[in-house]
This record gives structure tokens, sequence and C-alpha cells, in this order.
């Protein structure tokens, strides 16, 4: 893979291949696994074969509101923002060793419940998880104001303060990266977290929580409610003790939660979306290479990423050469179950998405694209789909326009660089883009052109802690990871002080 990977402690003990038991189902507010109030619980289901994993404590309105008066005393009261920020970097970083130490168990919970590669849980998300809290723990004492000239007599400071409750509702796509980008930079800077995890995917959420607790998290400061959107989730969004507001989902439900956030208390919202990133194969690509690098950024975590290189706009000249090789490789591709060896696809996350995906296939052969691979469902049961390729994709046809969040590649025909970037540009979305290219001035020109938040040249799907993610248009509101994440967590308090003696 193109991702970096990184070594854990736990990567030179043997994996564990098999599906532990599920230790933690409750709701956690104030420190305590707890039922919900009501006593409801929902199941949550393997991919592999829609079978019951668990039942889970089913949060809603009122779990909520304890959550976030757990939260809102954690917060007013202390111990977390009163504490030195050494003694909160030092919790994030004894948190972020056990996280590695359980690395086996808790890639393995996550491949469970989400259905991707355990490969792929344990070499790459699992080690990405502690090192995006290992990079925030450094930033937690690292937080501070300027020290301003002003005209006149003034003396001038920023307190850079932290804003205080965090409501942050998550997807299922990558369960453990969207909880380290989130619960990461809020809690270094000193906020409390309400966190509602995505009803698809709940478990890994609870177990690592688990262990924050054990690395030292007081009572109240980080509390997780699992549960639906248009229960617990608006309670969030709704709620007026909620300070701050970080969501990561659909553009749709995206606009839900800016509008819940409005119409309460105008609690300030970042908001990462959906995406239709292209990804532009130039002329002068070495083809092989260019259809792997393609094929990764589309299929990558079986198409449900939101930054998916999901348009391949290819150059006349390599077209046909790519169209072949692309099929090549999407036949190629091992899918199965994700726990064996060398799986590269598994299941997609539920029925849903699984039926939603198989529409879109339908919908590219009506309208004329030309099927290349795939098309249909993999095997008998569960949520497997095999890889799809499409050539002869138009702007004009859905599979081009919309978010499939699927292992469907389109791939576009292009003639010359003012072609493709107004057509690259030419969707509501701005989340990322891909360029292919050995030319300098052509990956230059593109970078400048291409309305996205992330372009990666020559290589995709980079998610080093330190770079910042966000989106441009529809894709969203801010960014997350790196230094800029901090901003969305702090408040800036500017003090003022008249000096008497203005020749000092
Ligand atoms: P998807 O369609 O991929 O499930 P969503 O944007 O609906 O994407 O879901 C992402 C997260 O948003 C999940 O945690 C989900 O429960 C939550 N969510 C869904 N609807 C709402 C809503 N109306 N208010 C708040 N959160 C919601």
């Amino acid at each position: 893979g193109r991702i970096c990977k990184y070594s854990t402690a736990a990567a030179n003990e043997e994996p564990i291949k098999a599906p532990l038991s599920v230790t933690d189902t409750q709701l956690l507010i104030n420190g305590q696994f707890q039922d919900a109030v009501s006593g409801k619980t929902f199941p949550t289901l393997d991919p592999r074969t829609g079978d019951v994993i668990a039942h889970v404590a089913e949060g809603d309105a009122e779990d909520i509101n304890r959550a976030v008066s757990a939260a809102r005393k954690a917060f007013d009261e202390g111990p977390w923002p009163k504490m030195t920020a050494y003694e909160r970097s030092r919790i994030i970083f004894r948190f972020a060793d056990l996280v590695e130490k359980h690395a086996n168990e808790i890639a393995a919970l996550e491949t469970w419940d989400s259905g991707k590669p355990y490969e792929q849980s344990a070499n790459i998300e699992v080690p990405m998880f502690v090192r995006v809290f290992r990079y925030y723990a450094g930033w937690a004492d690292k937080v501070h104001g300027l020290t301003i000239p002003a005209d006149g007599s003034l003396h001038v400071q920023t307190l850079h303060e932290p804003i205080g409750v965090a409501g942050q509702i998550i997807p299922w796509n990558f369960p453990l990266l969207m909880y380290a980008w989130k619960v990461g930079p809020a809690l270094a800077c000193g906020n409390t977290v309400v966190l509602k995890t995505a009803e698809q995917t709940p478990l890994s959420a609870l177990y690592v929580s688990r262990l924050f607790h054990e690395a030292g998290l007081p009572p109240g400061v980080l509390n997780v409610v699992s549960g639906f959107g248009p229960t617990a989730g608006s309670a969030l969004c709704s709620h007026m003790d909620v300070d701050k507001l970080a969501f990561t989902g659909s553009t749709d439900t995206g606009k839900v939660v800016l509008e819940l956030a409005a119409r309460s208390n105008l609690k300030p919202v970042t908001l990462e979306l959906g995406g239709k990133s292209p990804f532009i194969v130039c002329e002068d690509a070495d083809v092989d290479k260019a259809v792997e690098l393609a094929h990764f950024a589309l299929f990558f975590n079986q198409g449900q990423c939101c930054c998916a290189g999901s348009r391949t706009y290819v150059h006349e000249r390599v077209y046909d050469e790519f169209v072949e090789k692309a099929k090549a490789r999407a036949m190629k591709r091992s899918v199965g179950d994700p726990f064996k060896e060398g799986i590269e696809q598994g299941p997609q996350v539920d029925s849903d998405q699984f039926e939603k995906i198989l529409k879109y296939i339908r919908s590219g052969i009506e309208s004329g694209a030309t099927l290349e691979a795939g098309g249909e469902r993999f095997g008998t049961k569960g949520y497997y789909i095999k890889p799809t390729v499409f050539s002869n994709v138009k702007e004009d046809m859905l599979i081009a326009k919309d978010e499939i969040f699927g292992p469907v590649q389109t791939i576009l025909k292009f003639k010359d660089l003012d072609d493709v970037v107004r057509r690259a540009n030419a969707t509501r979305y701005g989340l990322a883009a891909g360029v292919f290219t050995q030319n300098l001035d052509t990956a230059n020109t593109l970078t400048r052109a291409l309305r996205a938040g992330t372009v990666w040249i020559n290589c995709y799907d980079t998610f080093d802690a330190a770079i910042p993610f966000g989106g441009y248009k529809m894709s969203g509101h801010g960014r997350e990871k790196g230094v800029y994440s901090l901003r969305n967590y702090l408040q800036v308090k500017a003090v003022v002080t008249q000096l008497k003696n203005p020749a000092w």
C-alpha cells in the first residue's frame, strides 16, 4: 500500500485473527459504564454475515443530557481544564501506550464490527490512532497566546482557552481514526467531550475509552454515547450546554447538524463531509504505476472513504491502456473474509450501504457507461461487492456526480489541462484531488487550479497526524489534524491593560 506503515510494540506478536468476545457494550458516562435510561439496546452486526455481534445500549436524548451534564461539570468544576497542561499530556501519552499494548484486540474488534481487512486495522489504523494521540499529547503543553503590540499605551495579550463541552459525532468508515481526529485535539486543549459514535460501529470507541480511564482520565472528561442520529445525534447538536460541535458524515446530515446548532445556541461547528474527488492521470504517466495508485485511491477501505479518488480522469493518450490495466487490477483484487491473510477487500459495512452501491451500479449500466469489471455482489452471504470498474463515464451520469461510497471506479477521458481542470472542479464537493505526473509544471498548474482541501501528487490517502484535512465547498468547514485542529477547540481572549506609564 501507499500508506505509511507505523510499527507498534505489538506488531511483532502473533496477530489475533479470530474475533474476541465483546467486553464493553454500555454507555460510558461520567467514567461509569451504564445502561441507557430507557433500557433500550440495538444490535451491532458482523458485515461478513449479517449476524449479531452484540447488543449495545441505545442512548437517546435523556442519555445525552446526562453525558452533557457530566462533561459540563468536569469542565466547569475541573479537574480537566484546571490540571496543568503537562498532566493532561501525560494522561494522553499513557493512553496511547495502553492502546499500543492492546493493539491486536482493538484491531480485531474494529475489523469484526466494520468489515475492514484485519491487516489494515492492525498495520495502519491502530498505529495511526496511537500516532494522532501522541501528536496531540505533544501539543497539550505548547498551546499559548501572544503578546501583541497595539497603538496607545496598552499592554495586550491573548489567552488561548478551551471552548468548553465539545459534542462530537463520527461515522462508521474509520471508527478509530475519526475518534482520534476528534477526541485528540479537543482533550489536548482542555475541553471535555461527549462523543456520539456511529450506530453501525459502536464497539472500538467503548473499548479504547475504557483504556483512557485506566490511563488516568478523570470521570466526565470523555463520555461516549452509542445510538442513532435522529435521536442521540440530534439531541447533542441541539443541546444548549454544548459549546462546540464537530461532525464527520454525509453532506445531507451535515446540513441538519449546522441547522440544529444555529437554532439552539449558535455553537460553532466543524464539518467534514462528502466528496467526489478527481484523480488525474496525466499524459506523461507511467501507466502501470498510475493504475496501481488510482486503484488504491478508490478501492481502499472498500471504497468507503470520503476522500476516495472516485472520478478517475485519464489523458486520452494513455486512456485505452489505462482502462485495460485498471480492469485487470480490479479483477485481481482479493475479496473475502477480512480476517484472512492477504485479503484486500472485505464486506461493505451494512445492508443499506450494500444496496445503495448496487443501485448505483445498475444506474451506471443503464446510463450507458461500459462495465469493465465486477458489477454484482461477491459470494452469497454478507455485504461483499465485486470490485467494479466503469469506463466511458460522462459527467452527467449519476455515478460521476454522486458519492457512491463503494468499490466502484469510474473512468473518464480528458484532452488537456484546461479541459480536466474545468471538469474536475465542476462538482459541489471539494475534499481532495490526486495528480499523477512527473512534469513539475503540470503538477504545479493543477495544484493551484484544483479547488480541494488536499491535493495529493504522486501519492494518495496520506493521513499523517500533522497534515491538515478538510474540504472546500460542500465538503465541509474547517480543518482537522495538525496545528489547524487546535483552532477548532480554542477560544481567544484578548486581554487589554491600560498602562500608567506609557514610556515603558
Ligand atoms: P451515513 O449515511 O454514512 O451513515 P450520516 O451522515 O448519516 O452518514 O452519519 C454519520 C453520523 O451522523 C452517524 O454517527 C449518525 O448517527 C449521525 N447522524 C445521522 N443523522 C443525524 C442527525 N439528524 N443529527 C445528528 N447526527 C446524525
